[in-house]
């Protein structure tokens, strides 16, 4: 079972698809990590992709896709695998077409202003790098280690309004490209009972 997850930054997709992992004995693949993996092996693609980077420039879909290819003809993908991050504009979704079968793409629904909020009240550990939200958790250190939290640079209105447009724009139109086989579930506070009606979804499927 080959699964996409879409849905804006703040969603909960990485927790989702955590939890997805543990339970289903799915790889987790983000592009991030394949590109910081493949430019430490110093593969191939991985220094095609390190090449255009140095210069500033975005890496093209093409070598993004390349990785991926690779990646999941690996062994530990035969079960399948769980895509996060990936692709986020019609382009590299036409692209994966051509390299792998994708099952489901569940759709993390989850209105702009609950996304401000998450952004906004994000708090992370100074020294475990452990992430909390103001909404559920409001003291000043880490319930861990007990270092101080802080909030970061990046966690600010601005920041996160760019991304929200750049979603809108660009990945939100990936929810009609793949309307035969998309799972709509409502993002809620609450990551447990997201994850428990995805799981019932997929749920002999897999
Ligand atoms: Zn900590």
């Amino acid at each position: 079972m080959n699964i996409i997850l879409l849905g804006a930054p703040f969603s909960g997709k990485g927790t989702l698809a955590r939890k997805l992992t543990e339970d289903f004995g799915l790889v987790q693949i983000s592009t991030g990590d394949l590109f910081r993996e493949n430019i430490k092996n110093g593969t191939d693609v991985g220094m095609l992709a390190k090449s255009f980077m140095d210069k500033g420039q975005l890496v093209p879909d093409s070598v993004t896709v390349e990785m991926l290819k690779q990646r999941i003809a690996q062994k530990d993908c035969q079960k399948g695998f769980i895509l996060d991050g990936f692709p986020r504009t019609i382009p590299q979704a036409e692209a994966l077409k051509k390299i792998a079968e994708i099952d489901t793409v569940i759709q993390l629904d989850v209105p702009f202003d609950e996304i401000r909020r998450r952004a906004l009240g994000r708090r992370t550990c100074s020294k475990c790098g452990e992430i909390y939200n103001t909404s559920t958790y409001d003291k000043p250190t880490c319930k861990k280690c007990g270092s101080p939290l802080f909030q970061r640079d990046d966690d600010n209105l601005e920041t996160v309004n760019a991304r929200l447009e750049v979603y809108a724009n660009q990945t939100a139109p990936l929810i009609d490209f793949y309307a035969e086989r998309l799972f709509v579930v409502k993002g809620q506070k609450d990551a447990d009972a997201t994850y428990q009606i995805v799981k019932n979804f997929l749920k002999g499927k897999i």
